[in-house]
């Protein structure tokens, strides 16, 4: 895989220490967490994370269940809030600014679990993405159905009705109607059989080339998530524990081992 644009000339991996401070990366990065932390109640989810993802990077975050991964995507929404860090966004603050604020600043997500809406159509459901933020809707739905000419075949099926592999693009598709320049995706490969995860990971690399459009991956499929990223992140209990190229993270025993069983 090519460099990202942006990167570097990709990370050194390294493993990281808690507190440790970010890369001078993170001065220029498109986002950057430095030393965030977020909990639910007493349950400390997210523990000092520093990262930093370039402008026309694939960046993802690996790790096992209940690492914080969904969490240290959610944090950057706003919900749960950083209690203590800061979270810049093309070097813009945007530490406890409303959602709102931070999708119309250019980022947006496809939650974990597709979330989409089951009794509307395929179009109403990519609609709702663009009016949710006023933006014309044409270039989104074009673009949504070059890359997934599935959805415009089911284009007037309800979003109930098809499989979860389609589900899944219709969520990215949702998610990219608001022209976002960061996308964040979550667990995106969940529940899926290997084909169509190849499929959505392929669209995921096909846009990023494209478009260059910046992408923050959570997964627990590490190893297609680090064959298509260019830099990935490990999170375990809250705290990054490793960071480097996905070549250099595959190559690690303790990777192959945690997350990628015999492969
Ligand atoms: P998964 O792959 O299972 O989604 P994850 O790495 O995304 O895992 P998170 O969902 O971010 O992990 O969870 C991190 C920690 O925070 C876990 O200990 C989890 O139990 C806890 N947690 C997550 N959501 C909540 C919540 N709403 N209330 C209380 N604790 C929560």
């Amino acid at each position: 895989m090519s460099a990202a644009p942006g990167s570097a000339g990709g990370a050194v991996l390294s493993p990281r220490a808690e507190g440790v401070t970010p890369s001078s990366g993170a001065r220029t990065a498109m986002l950057a967490m430095e030393g965030v932390t977020a909990a639910y109640g007493a349950v400390e989810a997210l523990k000092g994370v520093s990262i930093h993802v370039e402008p026309g990077e694939i960046v993802t975050l690996i790790g096992a269940n209940g690492a914080g991964k969904s969490t240290l995507l959610m944090t950057i929404f706003g919900s749960p809030r950083a209690r203590s860090g800061r979270i810049t966004f093309e070097g813009r603050d945007i530490t406890g600014l409303p959602m709102h604020q931070i999708a119309r600043a250019g980022i947006a997500q496809s939650p974990e679990g597709r979330r989409i809406f089951p009794r509307m159509s395929v179009r109403e459901n990519l609609l709702m993405g663009a009016q949710a933020m006023g933006v014309d809707p044409a270039p989104g739905l074009e673009q949504a159905f070059t890359l997934f000419p599935r959805l415009k075949e089911r284009e007037a099926q309800r979003g109930g009705t098809l499989s979860g592999g389609e589900q899944q693009m219709l969520a990215i598709a949702r998610a990219l109607m608001s022209r976002p320049r960061l996308l964040l995706l979550d667990e995106p490969s969940l529940g899926l059989a290997p084909l169509v995860v190849r499929q959505i990971f392929s669209a995921i690399r096909t846009l990023n080339a494209e478009t260059g459009l910046t992408v923050l991956l959570v997964e627990q499929n590490a190893n297609q998530a680090l064959r298509l990223a260019h830099r990935g992140y490990v999170l375990v209990t809250g705290r990054i524990t490793l960071e480097g190229t996905g070549a250099e993270l595959l190559a690690r025993p303790e990777i192959r081992d945690a997350y990628l069983g015999t492969h």
